[in-house]
């Protein structure tokens, strides 16, 4: 739990010395709360203050980092239970499963699938982050062989899935130096396991059933030498797992360490749909790694972009640069459409103006990153406006018909817009879905 300005004043040595370029102490503990500070900055705080301070201002919630380079993901480090009171801010690993009881050839195929599994969504990729090779067969060799395949053929970052400390040695092994999640799924394998995870510098997943068990479990992995952990708490199915992920995340910021460690989650249904529920549900409630066996495009794109919208800040909506955009080989007759700056408007106009295959202009208005109905309701987008960002665009030298296409919903604007700006307003569809329709068939320089 985060340490208030006046629990850190408690600790400082009140002399007001300016030492730290702040004119008091307590100005010092306000921005430390804040973290706009470091504790550094105060040269004189004694040892045992600094050891209480730092203690207590650790993060409830570990930090663990799995993969390298561009696979790199870090999990963990949140300190809320909900995200209207700050955004969320290590999106949930998406891991996509590979019995190593398939052949070799079946593995090459479904890694690199996944490998395959990206999507753009609001001028942003998304993508599923791990492969999880888990070793059903309860062979080494097969499952470090497994291993090999998925990584080299994903290019991914890899969990490994086994309920044998030997096996994940010899399969952290094979793919030495990726620094793979390795998680172990047998309670009684887990001091070994940890063992595995300090020689080869890997975070560990551990599993036990009940918070109980977990929370007399962590600190001998701790004291093990990894600091890098993730629990899975046994449940499984929806509920359960809901339940008790929450009950973790609680715990955690209530600074109970020894469960203070992101949070795993399988998703067990055979129902497709199913799947891409229990995977969506535990990113919102709290997986920082979501297994699943969901690999058809359409299911992890679901998932993908549950997690994206997890993960804004519900504070600050998603914006696009307000300015002229073009799509295709415009020229004087193509035609221009207007929209605003939310980011999710801006490119559903976008892709639509994309499919419809008519070269277009779209002038995004500044209306702070909201929809159109909201701007519209909040006088942001309104006949000035939307002419100001024509006039902006130098859209009268660029096209020689000078006539403006306006969503459906604020038709009510068409005649301000005329007024102010001296175009011709069109009235194009309602929703964005409508526009190739529209283009291809009412459209006329
Ligand atoms: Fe207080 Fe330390 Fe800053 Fe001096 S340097 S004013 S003791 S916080």
């Amino acid at each position: 739990m985060a340490l208030t300005g006046l629990a850190i004043y408690k600790q400082l040595p009140k002399t007001n010395c300016k030492d730290c370029g702040l004119p008091t102490c307590l100005a010092f503990a306000m921005k430390l709360a804040a973290k706009q500070v470091a504790l550094e900055k105060c040269p004189h705080v004694t040892p045992e203050a600094k050891a209480a301070l730092e203690s207590a201002s650790k993060p409830p919630i570990q930090l663990v980092t799995i993969g390298t380079g561009d696979n790199e993901i870090k999990i963990g480090n949140e300190t809320q239970l909900y995200r209207h009171e700050e955004k969320f801010h290590r999106p949930a690993a998406v891991a996509i499963r590979i019995p190593d009881t398939l052949d070799e050839a079946a593995i090459a195929e479904r890694a690199e699938a996944i490998g395959k599994l990206a999507f753009e969504r609001v001028g942003t990729e998304i993508r599923a982050n791990l492969v999880a090779v888990d070793n059903e067969s309860g062979d080494a060799a097969k499952f470090a062989k497994a291993a090999g395949i998925a990584a080299e053929k994903s290019g991914r970052a890899l969990a490994l899935i086994s309920a044998k400390a030997a096996n994940l040695a010899k399969a952290a092994g094979a793919v030495s130096g990726t620094r793979p999640l390795l998680y172990i799924s047998d309670p009684a394998e887990a001091e070994a396991a940890a063992k595995v995870a300090k020689d080869e510098s890997c975070p560990l997943a551990v599993r036990a059933e009940g918070l109980d068990a977990l929370a007399e479990l962590t600190p001998k992995i701790v004291e093990a030498g990894v600091e890098e952990i993730v629990l899975d708490p046994g449940a499984r199915g929806l509920k359960a797992t809901v339940e008790a992920l929450t009950q973790v995340r609680r715990l955690s910021l209530k600074a109970f360490r020894a469960l203070g460690y992101p949070l795993i989650a399988f998703t067990t249904d055979a129902d497709p749909m199913m799947q891409v529920t229990e995977a969506s549900t535990y990113i919102a409630k709290y997986a920082g790694v979501v297994v699943t066996d969901a690999i058809e495009k359409w299911q992890v794109l679901a998932i993908l972009t549950t997690r994206q919208d997890i993960y804004t800040d519900p504070q600050k909506p998603v914006a696009v640069e307000p300015k002229l955009y073009t799509v295709g080989e415009v020229g004087d007759g193509s035609p221009v459409l207007v929209t605003t700056n939310f980011s999710l408007s801006y490119y559903s106009v976008e892709g639509e103006v994309e499919s419809s295959r008519v070269p277009a202009y779209i002038v995004s208005v500044d209306t702070e990153g909201t929809s159109v109905l909201t701007a519209w309701a909040s006088d942001k987008f309104n006949a000035a406006t939307i002419s100001e960002a024509l006039a902006k665009a130098g859209l009268a030298e660029k096209v020689k018909h000078k006539k403006l296409v306006i969503p459906g919903l604020v038709a009510v604007l068409s005649g301000g817009i005329e007024d102010e700006s001296g175009w011709k307003v069109l009235i194009g569809p309602k929703e964005a879905s409508g526009i190739p329709s529209y283009l291809k068939n009412q459209w006329k320089p």
